[in-house]
């Protein structure tokens, strides 16, 4: 599949989720060969995953979704160092640690809203550790809050 969509030398190659359920190892291959097709056709790649070990190794900017709608964007390294969402916060607390001594890792608490319900203001609401009354009244809007590195959290700051 990954062959028949960069035989026509795309300007921009959509892969969604395209290493899931293959085994480590090949899935490193796939990511090798991407990348290095990726600088000889010289296109974009738009990787969309759940993987954050993968997307680590692969991205140049990272945008978080939660519920549908983007809640960070950061070039990769600033977004793993200094994370301003509280969902982007969450989710890279749950990756495993070779070093640490954790015997449980920590989960984000809750599930994710109906979306088929009307909801009002942070989607995140029900599920943030930081929510106050206020994140109700309407949906955070996405804002710059240093160069390149937008947040949609009205509790977020650098
Ligand atoms: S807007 Fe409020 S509920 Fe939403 S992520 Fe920020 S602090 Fe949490």
């Amino acid at each position: 599949m990954i062959a028949m969509a960069l035989s026509c030398q795309p300007d921009l190659l959509v892969a969604d989720e395209p290493t899931t359920a293959l085994d480590v190892t090949i899935q490193a291959q796939i990511l090798e060969l991407m990348l290095e097709l990726q600088d000889r056709i010289g296109m974009a790649i738009q990787f969309i995953s759940h993987n954050l070990g993968v997307i680590s190794e692969l991205a140049d900017e990272i945008i978080v979704m939660y519920a549908g709608r983007i809640v960070e964007r950061a070039p990769a390294a600033r977004l793993f160092a200094l994370p301003l969402h509280p969902y982007t916060q969450g989710l890279i607390k749950t990756l495993p640690s070779i070093t640490g001594r954790e015997r449980t890792l920590p989960v984000i608490p809750g599930g994710m809203p109906n979306l088929a319900q009307v909801t009002r203001g942070c989607r995140f609401a029900d599920r943030c550790p930081r929510a106050v009354a206020e994140c109700l009244d309407a949906v955070p809007p996405l804002v710059e809050l240093e160069p390149g590195h937008d947040v949609a959290c009205i509790r977020a700051s650098v």
